[in-house]
């Protein structure tokens, strides 16, 4: 059992099924024959986690910072800035974001 649920039927009878192209584990539902691969690491972010992110977010915290302490990745943080609707702050220690958006 590896803990493994089709997104479809909800079987837990899962096999490995390969790699998508994207390099990306694939499984492969027994019972309804599925393919899926599993789901972003940002849906896996916990409420908990968020509501750390976003103290520190009120902190003059670098964006990297942020993302090393909580442990969330950075396109799961790029998008959960984009949902706040906040802008990204500037002089902050973040050379990857883009200079200024219009
Ligand atoms: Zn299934």
């Amino acid at each position: 059992m590896n803990g493994l649920e089709c997104p479809q039927c909800g079987a837990v009878r899962i096999v490995k099924n390969g790699h998508a192209h994207t390099g990306k584990q694939r499984y492969l539902c027994r019972i309804c024959g599925h393919q899926f691969t599993l789901k972003p690491s940002w849906h896996r972010v916990s409420e908990a986690t968020v509501a750390l992110v976003d103290r520190l977010l009120t902190e003059r915290i670098s964006h990297r910072g942020i993302c090393r302490v909580t442990g969330v990745s950075r396109s799961w943080f790029r998008l959960h800035l984009k949902q706040l609707g906040r802008s990204v702050p500037h002089g902050v220690d973040d050379p990857m974001s883009p200079a200024k958006k219009a």
